[in-house]
């Protein structure tokens, strides 16, 4: 039977027109081009729904609020589809990706986020190449997680991140096997555990304020106090190495030690495209969690910032959510023994 796949069309370089300005998103005009494609492409073409957001933007215009809705669109259509396409600007596709996985914990059905480097308006874009491989993997039987199909990968969505500002294999989970290679048909990676299996439900992410600060060296101790104030409820700190900070600077780990005591849930993570958090590891790394912070281990930075965004959204309070950021719920963590 032909697979039924609703395919949401947020925006992104894929559907984008020149403007006097540079690449913009221009509405209706993806959809002939692409049910153009989807006839072309197969004897047997998937039966696909084209649903256009109102507005297609740009991904760096989104927001949590824009993740929000991807989620609902999904889930409204959960018992109507077989498989789930979400086309997307490549700016913050990992962390929709990322978003997803814990917004719609469960879902049970392939949900394969792409897009394209080339606009589909211009001669050699790779839209055409991702959007039929999406399709491929939307519609089959191997994967039901969130995904992130990109060139010649398979990711999982909340291990990617964006590696490339121009390539076409744009994106990596280097801490993490490829769900799939592509070459140019898929091979999966059977030997990859899905995420624990957990009845479906929708998460409605609330607006949660968090913020992710980058270490370097001269921080100031004083970004930390200035982010770490009402309405901030979650901070992700992108430390160095196995999760080591200036610990000989006596305001930087006050600055933590108030913001944890005021209940902002603050979380470790590494500047490190490959590794994990290492709680013991480093005197350095050690004083940030005696101060308060809760290791991230080897999740991506935008991992850790979607899931506090979630879970902070949802209402659970902020002890609880520190202990949800050290556990594995989307497969998006790994404790190295
Ligand atoms: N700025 C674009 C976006 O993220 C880039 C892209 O799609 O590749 O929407």
């Amino acid at each position: 039977m032909r697979p039924r796949i609703y395919v949401a069309y947020t925006g992104g370089t894929i559907g984008m027109t020149a403007t006097e300005h540079g690449f913009a998103p221009e509405p209706g005009w993806l959809r002939g081009p692409i049910e153009a494609l989807i006839e072309a492409s197969r004897d047997e073409p998937p039966h696909v729904e084209f649903d256009e957001f109102d507005p297609i933007i740009d991904s760096s215009n989104a927001t949590p609020r824009t993740w929000s809705r991807i989620a609902s669109a999904l889930w409204d259509r959960r018992d109507d589809f077989d498989g789930f396409v979400v086309l997307h600007g490549t700016d913050t596709m990992a962390y929709t990706a990322s978003a997803l996985s814990f917004l719609l914990p469960g879902f049970g059905k392939p949900v394969v986020i792409t897009g394209s480097q080339v606009p589909m308006s211009v001669e050699g874009s790779d839209g055409q190449q991702n959007l039929i491989r999406a399709l491929g993997v939307a519609g089959g039987d191997a994967i039901h997680e969130v995904s992130l199909l990109f060139g010649s990968k398979l990711l999982r969505g909340n291990r990617a991140t964006k590696v490339d500002a121009a390539g076409f294999d744009a994106f990596d989970s280097p801490s993490f096997p490829p769900l799939g290679r592509l070459n140019p048909s898929i091979r999966y990676d059977t030997r990859i555990a899905p995420p624990a299996p957990q009845g479906p439900r929708l998460l409605r992410c609330g607006l949660a304020h968090v913020a992710a600060v980058r270490l370097f060296p001269g921080f100031e101790a004083r970004v930390i106090e200035s982010l770490c104030r009402p309405p901030l409820e979650g901070l992700v700190i992108e430390a160095y190495g196995a999760g080591n900070g200036p610990s000989s600077d006596a305001a930087f780990l006050g600055a933590i030690e108030a913001a944890t005591a005021a209940g902002i849930v603050v979380v470790v993570v590494t500047q490190c495209l490959r590794g994990s958090v290492a709680p013991g590891a480093y005197a350095s790394g050690s004083a940030m969690i005696l101060a308060g912070a809760v290791p991230g281990f080897d999740m991506t930075s935008e991992a850790a910032l979607t899931k506090l965004a979630v879970l902070l959204g949802e209402g659970i309070p902020s002890s609880t959510v520190a202990e949800m950021m050290q556990a594995d719920l989307a497969g998006e963590l790994t404790h190295l023994g």
